[in-house]
């Protein structure tokens, strides 16, 4: 489902990334883990494209995802959603009116198809009645699921959380994981957390990360595997060259 191809990413003297690899699939819950500092997050923003790679892919579904072909990357990370450790909630709206913008301003949906859309999640993550309310109304907990409700109402296939329980407490924490357990099972969910109880608990795989390289993947991404994809790929593109079926 994403595929990463050698990707390395460097800010000012800081190399975040170095040639890292990795394909994560539908049905996942993926960890990243490691010390602070070790390019957890700015792999997770690589995949969201809200940082540009230096060099290397990043591929869905075996297409590339190309920040120069706008429109295509746009579609792209439109099947993602997004989750902060500080919920970056609007604080002047309610909780309805935070998960419709969503959906008002990515889509073109007419407010009362938005509406619907948010008061289905908002039922998912048991916060229906909380629906009027403000966001400093909220506890972290419930403030979290308004932003899971508002990162699902698009309907992504990927789910990308960066410690998505890092400011809540350990039960709390639970309930927010056994929420991403449940939209898990049709889709791929990539997090970022410094808990390595959650991540061993919740987790199907965990990547773990240390000065911008894998050092240790539960399921890892060979080398062999890498290079098979990439020559039947290349394959593909040269027989829809010659025309070939
Ligand atoms: P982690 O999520 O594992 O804590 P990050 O991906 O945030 O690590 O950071 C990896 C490295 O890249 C760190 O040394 C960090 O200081 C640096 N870094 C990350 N983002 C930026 C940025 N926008 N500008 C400068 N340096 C950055």
């Amino acid at each position: 489902m994403i595929r990463v191809e050698n990707v390395s990413k460097q800010f000012n003297k800081t190399r975040a990334l170095k040639n890292v690899s990795l394909e994560v699939n539908k049905g996942d819950i993926i960890s990243l883990i490691g010390p602070s500092g070790s390019g957890k997050s700015t792999l997770l923003r690589c995949i969201h494209g809200l940082e540009h790679v230096d060099s290397g892919k990043i591929y869905m579904d075996d297409e590339w995802m190309n920040p120069d072909d706008e429109k295509k990357f746009r579609a792209q990370r439109n099947r993602m959603g997004f989750v902060f450790q500080h919920f970056n909630l609007f604080p002047n709206m309610s909780v309805l009116q935070n998960c419709k913008l969503a959906q008002v301003e990515v889509l073109n949906k007419t407010d009362e198809e938005a509406e619907k859309t948010a008061l289905e999640y908002l039922d998912k993550v048991g916060l229906l009645e909380k629906k009027d309310a403000y966001p400093n109304n909220l506890s972290g907990g419930q403030k979290q699921r308004v932003a899971i409700a508002r990162a699902l109402v698009n309907d992504p296939d990927i789910l990308l959380a960066d410690e998505p329980t890092g400011a809540l407490d350990t039960e709390t924490s639970v309930q927010i994981m056994e929420i991403l357990k449940e939209i898990a099972k049709d889709r791929l969910i990539i997090m970022v957390t410094h808990n390595p109880e959650l991540a061993e608990q919740y987790s199907t795989r965990i990547i773990r990360l240390l000065d911008g390289q894998i050092t240790d993947d539960t399921d890892a991404y060979s080398e062999e595997q890498m290079k098979a994809d990439i020559q039947e790929k290349e394959q593909k593109l040269s027989d829809a060259q010659t025309g070939k079926k």
